[in-house]
């Protein structure tokens, strides 16, 4: 009797076939599926290569929509509206997805020296950066609610509280900073798992691609002018797998006397970072960490971000009201300038290895 494939076995050999056939063949290309939508606050693009790709992609929004619901600093009942509720009163268990990111979010704030920092809400509320209500605090509010930040008062589960706990009244979280990174960090792998072959996620900006580009080649990803209207890129980068992620002047701002007050604020100051950029661009691996790390390197600036860098594996490219791009070296292999009127540089006190 002829034994029969053991059928995991022959789901590799299958899934090796394919993608051999679509790594080699330039003639038959993997189904593809792409859509646009709107989560997490933001608009989505995705695009995806692979069997199935049109149900992933209904898959993928579904998902989006439930890391809303733990996320959502506006949604009533998620994970972080009802940390918020209870601040300063008692421990709310959430979900592992919640306690994974929290968990991120206090680690790069701890090594950012809270520069990123998750309890910014009240910040966040009180100038209300991008609604209707955005106007400029007056200097007693901003220092009162300046009090109320601090990422040391976001307490994690110990052996006797199952739970995340504000310590003080009032406190506030908000992963503004760094939940479009995890959501695509978690649509990424959910998506590989069920066997797509290869990806582009673009989150309001926060890129991830993954698996083999489908041309051949690499991926390239174009990095916004934050002077030019949405889609004008100054320049791309190339990458096999990863995520690029930018944080910018230009994403939510209003103006006033000539000032441009933007929603990327310093928590040691209360009011918007004033750190020389224009825009923060990091390329890693994780997508979670790159998120918080724009955020953090934008308040930081380049001078002060090199104990952040050394830290984590980023490479990081800032743009400079002055027109300059400082970049660490790595990256500068792998960026093209287009837009010849900004100048390069390396980042100072990094060198080329
Ligand atoms: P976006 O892609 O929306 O611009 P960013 O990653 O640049 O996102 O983060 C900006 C958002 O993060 C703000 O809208 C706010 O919700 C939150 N935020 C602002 N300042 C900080 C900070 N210093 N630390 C952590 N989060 C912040
Ligand atoms: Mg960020």
């Amino acid at each position: 009797m002829r034994r029969r494939l053991h059928p995991l076995i022959a789901s590799i050999l299958v899934s090796l076939a394919f993608t051999a056939g679509f790594l080699f063949s330039h003639h038959r290309p993997p189904e593809a599926a792409e859509r646009h939508s709107f989560a997490l606050g933001t608009l989505v693009h995705l695009k995806l290569y692979g069997p199935g790709a049109e149900e992933a992609l209904d898959g993928a929004l579904d998902r989006l929509n439930e890391l809303e619901d733990a996320f959502s600093v506006h949604r009533v009942g998620s994970d972080v509206a009802r940390i918020n509720e209870f601040a300063g009163r008692e421990p709310v268990p959430v979900r592992p997805e919640t306690d994974r990111v929290l968990r991120l979010a206090r680690e790069v704030a701890r090594a950012s020296s809270g520069a990123f920092d998750p309890t910014v809400e009240p910040l966040v509320s009180l100038w209300g950066i991008g609604t209707p209500a955005a106007r400029i605090p007056g200097k007693e509010e901003i220092l009162r609610t300046r009090g109320l930040v601090g990422w040391r008062d976001l307490i994690p589960p110990d052996g006797t509280e199952k739970g995340w706990k504000l310590a003080r009244p009032g406190q506030a979280l908000d992963l503004g900073g760094i939940a479009k990174g995890y959501a695509g960090d978690d649509l990424a792998e959910r998506l590989r798992r069920r066997g797509i072959l290869a990806g582009l996620l673009d989150l309001g900006g926060n890129i991830l691609v993954f698996g083999p580009h489908p041309g051949g080649g690499n991926w390239t990803i174009g990095i916004q002018d934050p002077r030019k209207p949405r889609g004008t890129p100054l320049g791309s980068v190339t990458l096999e797998e990863g995520t690029v992620v930018t944080s910018g002047v230009y994403e939510r701002f209003f103006e006033q006397q000539g000032v441009r007050y933007h929603h990327l604020l310093d928590p040691a100051t209360g009011v918007p970072a004033r750190s020389g950029l224009l825009s923060v661009t990091v390329v890693a691996s994780s997508s979670a960490l790159a998120d918080a790390l724009s955020t953090a390197l934008f308040v930081l600036g380049p001078a002060r971000s090199r104990s952040l860098l050394a830290r984590y594996p980023a490479e990081v490219l800032f743009v400079t009201e002055d027109r300059k791009i400082l970049l660490t070296p790595s990256l500068r292999r792998r960026f093209r300038l287009t837009d010849r009127s900004f100048t390069l540089r390396d980042l100072p006190g990094e060198k080329a290895p």
